[in-house]
């Protein structure tokens, strides 16, 4: 059986069983002994060491193959134009993302009615400044940044050391294949954790869905079918005109190719713990050659999260709406530009778009208390954005490679299994 099926499987599989324990009493804090037994044993430990081998190969990777696509970038590649491009490309998506958020949230209204009820107060911690972030991106030990996993001071550290091994003739080759042959051997160590996800995405679900089943879910129902609603149309039909536009390839097939790492993002919740997939669907399924895809990849990671902003933006609107609170102009730019930036400080692992989502809050002058009322479904829809994320890493890694003539246009067009 093919690998992205057996996931698949693995995935209904654990969705069916969690629902299953739901129903039979899993979420209560008085379960069944049996299920409690076989969700907190069993579920949640091989799910949490799935996740965490996951982790271990993200920082040696991208450290080690931003190396080689630096150091292999050579004369025809300016880093500058493909940092500029990625950059940009980025920020576009995610501020067009919360607007299209803001602006159907104000069609739908989903907050509308909502008791506010009484809901425990929030530590908030401030949004960052834009010097805060920007000065954030440089490391003063590189030890500390991949000990911290600090991904944009990793990214920073693993260029510098490649235009470095550019710039420093014999002894710089020799560094580099060094770095090929152990970046070959991570590979390989990502190959076969791929091969092991059909079990641990399986745990993953299973324990997610005997916690959560879809109780909140009716509850919010306008809210959580309106972030669904906008993550399809941003991933359906923005991410399909950008990519055709800059290349005219089909974008039916970028999702194809994606799938593996859609269906981590899936399961893990982490655009971080993803990146080892992404980074080789990026290069096997996309044809994006590695000098493109080892820079981009972790930096979308980081920087690039349209599913949470789109989240942020109809959680805004429905906390203004449930509080009777009315939103300026003003305040929607600021949601926009507060959403995007804060996006791009905080690494993508599971919930911190609510962290994000308290300073956006602030940042407008509403209670973050109201974070309570959506906390509910907050999980499932996590799950949903993580998968918008990652693919918006692989369209910009696509059209960068494309504009840079780094692009395997037959890879592209194969759709593999
Ligand atoms: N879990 C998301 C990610 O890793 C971030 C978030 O929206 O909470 O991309």
């Amino acid at each position: 059986m093919q690998l992205s099926t057996k996931i698949l499987l693995g995935m209904s599989a654990g969705i069916i069983v969690g629902l299953i324990f739901n129903l039979l009493g899993g979420s209560d804090p008085d379960s069944p002994f049996l299920i409690t037994w076989i969700v907190d044993n069993i579920f949640d430990v091989i799910g949490k060491i799935f996740v965490i081998s996951l982790k271990l190969l993200v920082v040696p990777l991208v450290f080690f193959s931003l190396v080689c696509g630096s150091a292999s970038m050579g004369e025809d590649i300016k880093m500058g134009q493909v940092a500029v491009k990625t950059v940009c490309l980025y920020l576009f998506t995610t501020a067009m993302a919360v607007s299209v958020a803001l602006a159907i949230a104000n069609v739908v209204d989903p907050g509308i009615g909502i008791n506010t009820g009484s809901i425990d107060s929030i530590n908030v911690k401030t949004a960052p400044s834009f010097k805060e972030v920007l000065i954030g991106i440089f490391p003063d030990n590189p030890f500390k940044a991949m000990v911290e996993g600090n991904m944009l001071q990793i990214i920073f550290f693993a260029l510098l050391v490649g235009i470095a091994i550019l710039k420093a003739g014999d002894h710089g080759q020799q560094v580099l294949k060094g770095c090929v042959s152990i970046n070959d051997v991570i590979m390989k160590m990502v190959f076969m954790l791929i091969n092991l996800a059909p079990y641990g995405v399986f745990c993953l679900l299973a324990k997610l869905f005997t916690k959560e089943g879809f109780d909140a879910i009716v509850n919010l129902a306008l809210y959580f079918s309106t972030i669904v609603f906008v993550l399809c149309f941003h991933a359906v039909v923005i991410y399909s005109a950008v990519l055709y536009l800059f290349t005219r390839l089909n974008p039916l097939k970028l999702f194809i190719n994606m799938r593996p790492a859609m269906l981590f993002a899936f399961s893990t919740s982490s655009s971080n713990a993803t990146i080892p997939v992404t980074l080789s669907a990026a290069r096997e399924r996309l044809g994006a050659d590695n000098s493109i895809a080892s820079f981009t990849v972790p930096l979308g990671a980081t920087v690039n999260m349209d599913g949470t902003a789109i989240m942020q933006g109809i959680a805004t609107v429905f906390i203004a709406q449930a509080y009777g609170l009315e939103l300026s102009m003003v305040q929607y730019l600021s949601v926009v530009a507060t959403a995007t930036l804060a996006s791009i400080g905080t690494a993508g692992v599971p919930g911190v778009g609510l962290i994000t989502l308290a300073m956006v809050l602030q940042q407008v002058g509403l209670p973050v208390e109201g974070i309570g009322l959506i906390i509910g479904v907050d999980r499932l829809l996590d799950m949903l954005r993580t998968v918008v994320n990652i693919s918006g890493d692989g369209m910009v890694t696509t059209v960068v490679a494309h504009s840079e003539k780094r692009l395997n246009k037959d890879l592209f067009n194969t759709i593999k299994s």
